[in-house]
């Protein structure tokens, strides 16, 4: 019997091993998902491929011959094949074996990437199979003018070998466990699995392959929203204290905030109350572009979690953030944060830090605090989760910047409360309407949308780094900045020194479309290597501007210890410093008002939302900011990116332009991997109504059968999906 668990071994022959070495395909499931990327049809024009395309083509052989070689020992074979109308050169440097496959007259499917000599086009040594030989693997049509699946290239077998497994794997195939309900399958007039993985890998025509595509994009969706559901359902069931704040530090602190707060962060901070005062927990993502206030809306919560008896955790995914968060909140507190302290106010709790470097008596203390209840909000890092960390009475959890943690890591910090704590979610990176849909599909969600008064814009334009006049503007522009009293950034992608890492930069995969090359992707130009701006390089170059003699500058990295960080981000908020050359370390949260202007050197090494969250660290005061993105890459897609964050400063937009230019995974960040492993067919960017689709069937189905008893497929799909998606949480914790 073989289902899709089955192991490929023993079934397919040698490529076995090389699927399963090359790209992880251990079980015909994996083989079956392992979809063609692109399809040919063998009625080829020999004519009309060019230099560098890949050929896959069904043609005769029209002449061969066979040569000693002047300069090496062996003999060569020369041919010309034909498809009747347009003829190709075919070399083999050793004739050896070949000879006798490559007859005059002979009709054969060849493969491989056309080159060129003397001005000619040929192929080099491609690899080519008897037609006689194909129909003995199965039913393909290669000389009917039929369609040839192309697979990623799998080193060791050609793309008919896997054609060639999959055919052998479907035919021995005996059960095929569809997860898609029968009633859902007819409404939506979808294939049935088996059907869709034949039409997938043996198509007919083009029309199979997109009636293929479409049902199993359908079914990965189905299966992630009914995970989903079942999600928000067991989320809906679970019971925890209502939270109804009876003491006055809330109603305090609003009397005393120096700003009104704005439409969008007092409804949310409503629907935020309305939450803690139910039974049920809250589940709620604030989004919000940076700036936009999302730190009041959260201590508000806090303080809302404090007023009813209860303790509230900020969990930072740095320690510089969460020092930060720390110091904010304590100034925005002012006395309300002094508890049991002179001149503490009445109402007043305390606000406790918690970080892996703290010392052991410090954080003796602080353990203290949190098990007793007396710190009212605990700030604090991945050191949060750990064992020894236990609350009095754990109220509330807000997550900032929920792209750098795990689902695993939130729960392990809701795990400490007695009852379920209500949980607030935090991002600044603007998730699309489809991705909220399905990554955050278990969330209710807020958006900020506008900015509070007093946020200026920030101006950004894009640098060539080999003019020299420009950059020059550039440290001048620094200059002035610093003489009218505001600060700077230089971010760079490089530490430099002893210690010279690439630090934080979101790489972007263009240059892993390398190992797909044997199916006729084009791999993109690499610049020649240049070397990256480094922190330290960048501080001894600066040194060198006469434009900025006088002007103080420091670094600020990942390699710092901790207090070094801590005294760097200190002296800079308190404007002694003018210019800080950093890595990323600053990307999230770091808040100087009175920083204007930013420079990004080798700006084309950061993705997208990391310019933009970079650039939302300047115009926070009362002035406009300038960013400017220095880069020596004219790769089309680079410039496309630098151009669309000067272009716009929509973080929606920008998203968008991400989605499309990145591989889906990227885009979704580090904790999102669960979700990105899996998603073999779907397209987050592109299949937005077949998830909304998938969404409205999911909760008929739910509705009628809520622990889908009666759909066993479907539930096995659902854990299934949830197992994979806890491994790769694990794995990247
Ligand atoms: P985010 O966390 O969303 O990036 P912050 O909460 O750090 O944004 O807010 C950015 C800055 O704007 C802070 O200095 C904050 O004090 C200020 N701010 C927040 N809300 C308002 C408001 N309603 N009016 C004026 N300033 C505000
Ligand atoms: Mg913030």
């Amino acid at each position: 019997m073989t289902t899709e668990d089955t192991r490929l071994k023993g079934l397919v022959g040698s490529a076995a091993s090389k699927l399963e070495k090359h790209r992880g395909i251990v079980t015909v499931g994996d083989l079956l998902d392992f979809a063609p990327r692109r399809y040919r049809t063998t009625v080829a024009d020999l004519g009309a491929p060019a230099v560098g395309d890949y050929l896959v083509a069904v043609a005769t052989v029209e002449s061969a011959t066979t040569r000693t070689m002047k300069s090496r020992r062996g003999k060569m074979l020369e041919a010309v094949i034909t498809d009747g109308r347009s003829r190709m050169d075919v070399t083999f440097f050793s004739a050896y074996g070949h000879e006798k496959e490559l007859q005059v007259g002979r009709t054969l499917l060849f493969a491989g990437r056309v080159g060129e000599y003397r001005g000619r086009r040929q192929l080099a040594h491609p690899a080519y199979s008897s037609i006689e030989a194909l129909h003995a693997l199965g039913d393909l049509a290669v000389d009917e003018g039929g369609l040839i699946p192309i697979y990623r290239h799998v080193p060791g077998v050609q793309s008919w070998g896997v054609s060639a497994a999959v055919r052998v794997v479907l035919q021995h195939l005996d059960e095929v466990v569809d997860a898609v309900p029968d009633e859902v399958r007819e409404r939506r007039d979808l294939l049935g699995r088996l059907e869709a993985l034949t039409a997938l890998h043996a198509p007919h025509t083009l029309d199979d392959v997109e009636r293929a595509r479409h049902r199993l994009r359908f079914e990965e969706a189905f299966v992630l929203q009914c995970l989903l559901g079942m999600r928000r359902a067991e989320r809906a069931a679970e019971v925890t204290r209502a939270r109804r704040p009876d003491g006055q530090l809330l109603a305090t602190f609003d009397e005393r905030l120096p700003f009104e707060l704005t439409a969008g962060q007092r409804e949310v901070g409503e629907a935020v109350l309305a939450d803690l005062a139910a039974d049920t927990p809250m589940h709620r993502l604030l989004q919000g572009e940076v700036g936009s206030g999302k730190t009041v809306v959260a201590l508000r919560a806090m303080l809302a979690a404090v007023d009813s008896g209860g303790q509230a955790a900020l969990l930072a995914p740095t320690e510089v953030l969460a020092v930060q968060h720390e110091r904010t909140i304590r100034g925005m507190l002012g006395d309300l944060a002094e508890a049991g302290m002179l001149g503490g106010a009445e109402d007043a709790t305390r606000v406790q830090l918690l970080t892996g470097s703290m010392s052991t008596q410090a954080r003796r203390e602080a353990l203290i605090h949190i098990a007793t209840g007396a710190a009212g909000i605990v700030v604090g890092t991945h050191a949060l989760l750990e064992d020894v960390v236990t609350f009095d009475d754990l109220a509330l959890v807000v997550v900032d910047e929920q792209h750098r943690f795990g689902v695993e890591q939130r729960d392990a910090l809701r795990a400490k409360g007695e009852h379920p704590p209500h949980l607030l979610v935090m991002t600044a990176t603007p998730i699309p309407r489809t991705v909220a849909m399905t990554v955050f599909g278990d969330m209710a969600t807020s958006t900020l949308r506008e900015l509070p008064r007093g946020r200026q814009a920030v101006t950004t334009h894009v640098v060539p780094a080999d003019n020299t006049r420009w950059v020059q503007r550039v440290w001048e522009r620094i200059a002035e900045e610093v003489a009218a009293g505001r600060q700077a950034f230089v971010v760079c992608p490089r530490i430099g020194g002893d210690d010279d890492v690439e630090e934080g930069v979101d790489l972007l995969s263009e240059g892993s479309v390398g190992d797909d090359e044997a199916d006729g992707e084009r791999v993109p130009d690499d610049d020649a290597p240049r070397p990256l701006a480094d922190v330290s390089g960048t501080l001894e170059l600066l040194a060198q501007v006469p434009a900025l003699a006088g002007v103080s500058t420091a670094a600020l990295h990942g390699r710092m210890r901790p207090e070094e960080k801590d005294a760097v981000m200190s002296a800079y908020a308190a404007g002694e410093i003018d210019v800080l050359v950093a890595t990323t370390v600053i990307e999230v949260g770091v808040d100087v008002p009175n920083a204007s202007t930013m420079v990004v050197l080798d700006a084309d090494r950061f993705g997208i939302s990391q310019l933009h969250q970079l650039r939302g660290r300047i115009g926070r005061g009362g002035h406009p900011g300038v960013c400017l993105l220095v880069t020596g890459s004219d790769a089309e897609s680079a410039q496309e990116r630098l151009q669309a964050l000067a272009s716009t400063s929509d973080g929606f937009e920008l998203a968008r332009v991400d989605l499309a230019q990145r591989r889906e995974g990227d885009v979704l960040g580090t904790a999102q991997s669960g979700v990105r492993s899996q998603l073999r067919h779907l397209s987050l960017l592109r299949d937005e109504d077949l998830i909304e689709a998938a969404r409205e069937d999911v909760e008929v189905v739910l509705a009628a059968d809520p622990d889908l008893s009666a759909h066993p497929e479907l539930a096995a799909a659902v854990a299934r999906w949830a197992d994979e998606e806890r491994a790769a949480y694990l794995e990247k914790s």
